[in-house]
């Protein structure tokens, strides 16, 4: 699989579907990326809409790890509010954050899915230990400094390539 192409790409997290798009690939477990997948970098909350997903996908039977390069105390909080396992201060594309996030679920690459919001770590890290990655549009466009230079070089690199769900996502924030 190429490296910075990830398996599917949606217009929003919650356009993600448990059973459609999860349980019928195979995929039981999920290392969840936290800031602007989740967690909006604009207001620091969780939208209602993500919380009803995020139950849906626990409903569902998959098993969810918060994985975040956060170096604050904020994925704790969010986890520990979610009631999920998390491993932050990841390092995200490195390996061993994800390595410790698969081992916390007991999961296998094969029945893993990585679900985040760029493209040069969290799909690069997926792909490096053979995991599928599904890229999702950040919740807003506000973000750290350095995350917005390189989502510039990532929007090139997606090229023409179409969320799904763009347009039912058209007006939700
Ligand atoms: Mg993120």
């Amino acid at each position: 699989m190429p490296f910075l192409e990830p398996e599917r790409y949606f217009a929003r997290v919650t356009r993600i579907d448990p059973k459609a798009d999860l349980l019928a690939c195979n995929y039981r477990h999920m290392l969840l990326d936290m800031d602007n997948t989740i967690l909006s970098r604009a207001t620091h909350d969780i939208p209602v809409d993500v919380l009803t997903w995020l139950g849906n996908v626990r409903d569902a039977g998959v098993k969810i790890c918060l994985l975040s390069n956060n170096w604050h105390a904020s994925p704790y909080e969010t986890a520990e509010r979610l009631d999920l396992p998390v491993v932050a201060k990841a390092c995200k594309p490195l390996p061993h954050g994800y390595l410790a996030a698969r081992q916390i679920l007991g999961a296998r690459s094969a029945d893993t899915v990585v679900v985040g919001d760029q493209l040069s770590t969290d799909v690069v890290g997926a792909h490096l230990l053979g995991m599928a990655a599904y890229l999702v549009c950040p919740l807003v466009e506000q973000d750290l400094r350095h995350t917005q230079a390189l989502r510039a070089l990532e929007r090139s690199m997606l090229g023409a390539r179409v969320p799904e769900g763009a347009q039912a996502c058209s007006g939700d924030d």
